[in-house]
This record gives C-alpha cells, sequence and structure tokens, in this order.
C-alpha cells in the first residue's frame, strides 16, 4: 500500500488504509498477523519534509513465553514520522531538526510505502513480556504441566506466588 508523494501539498491529506498480513514482511518470529493491519492518520509537505502522523492498530498472534499456548493480542501504536528526499538529506541532517522523539527517515523512492510504516511500528510496540495473561503460572519445570491448567503432583519447596503476599500479613 503505497501513498504517491508527487500530490502531497502542505495540507495535510487524510488516509486510512488496510495493509494486509502479507504485504507486511519479516515482521517478528514471535507475532503473527491475524488481520489486515489498519494505518490511518495524515500526511503531507513541510518544505523539503514530508510529514505522517497517525495511528497503527494490528491484531496477532503470539505464544506465551510462560506457559506456550498461543494467545491474541491487539497492538497500537501513534506514530510520527518524518522523510526527507534525498537531495536534502544531509542538509536536514545538519540542521539537527532531529527531535529527540522524531525519526527523520530518507525516502528512496516517489512513493511511500506504508506497509513498511506499519511494520516497523509494530515492531517498536511488540511487548516486553509476551505472556497470555499478568498472572500465567507457566509450566511446572519438572513435569511440564500447565500450571494454569491446575496444580501439578510435583512437590516444590517454593511458596506459591499467589500466597506470598498473605505470607507477609501472618
Ligand atoms: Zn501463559
Ligand atoms: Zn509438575
Amino acid at each position: 500500500m503505497k501513498i504517491d508523494l508527487s500530490t502531497l501539498s502542505h495540507e495535510p491529506l487524510p488516509f486510512d488504509l488496510k495493509v494486509g498480513p502479507d504485504e507486511i514482511e519479516d515482521l517478528s518470529a514471535e507475532l503473527e498477523l491475524t488481520d489486515d493491519v489498519s494505518v490511518a492518520g495524515t500526511i503531507r509537505r513541510q518544505g523539503v519534509q514530508i510529514e505522517i502522523s497517525g495511528e497503527v492498530a494490528a491484531k496477532a498472534n503470539s505464544s506465551c513465553t510462560r506457559c506456550a499456548e498461543p494467545f491474541p493480542l491487539t497492538i497500537t501504536a501513534d506514530f510520527e514520522v518524518i522523510y526527507v528526499e534525498p537531495e536534502h538529506f544531509s542538509s536536514e541532517k545538519d540542521k539537527e531538526l532531529t527531535g529527540v522523539d522524531l525519526n527523520v527517515d530518507i525516502v528512496t523512492d516517489s512513493e511511500i510505502d506504508m506497509g513498511q510504516i506499519a511494520r516497523e511500528q509494530i515492531i517498536l510496540e511488540i511487548p516486553e513480556k509476551l505472556i497470555c495473561r499478568e498472572d500465567c503460572r507457566g509450566l511446572c519445570e519438572k513435569c511440564v504441566q500447565n500450571l494454569n491448567n491446575g496444580d501439578c503432583t510435583c512437590e516444590t519447596a517454593e511458596i506459591d506466588p499467589r500466597w506470598a503476599g498473605l505470607k507477609d500479613l501472618l
């Protein structure tokens, strides 16, 4: 899904796109997109810069790093990216207009690939802890039973984390 840059003006041009999972390559081994990714926002030309801001929303499946069960997750990200055309790139960099939160990137084409933007934004937003739920109990280290489905019969010396808080109260 590409946006043609030749038609842009300083007036923000709204866009609302669906990008198919097959248009987003090399996303991440941890995620499998389960639906079209929505990318909506505005794009405009501001001097030598092309400014794009908006929101990416993606639905995906991942597998829990504690219990290994698949689980769905939704990733949303607000983003603002700035592109400059190659002939202006070095002069823009010299001006040090790169704000802390802004990416200045280079356009190599007369088009901007929204699939590429969606991919970058999704990767930035992949949660650090990929777990099916906050209180996922994971697998028993000995018998590998999924403890979310009930206790196994292994003996453990460790206090069940659900009771650890209670112990402090006693
Ligand atoms: Zn889990
Ligand atoms: Zn066990």
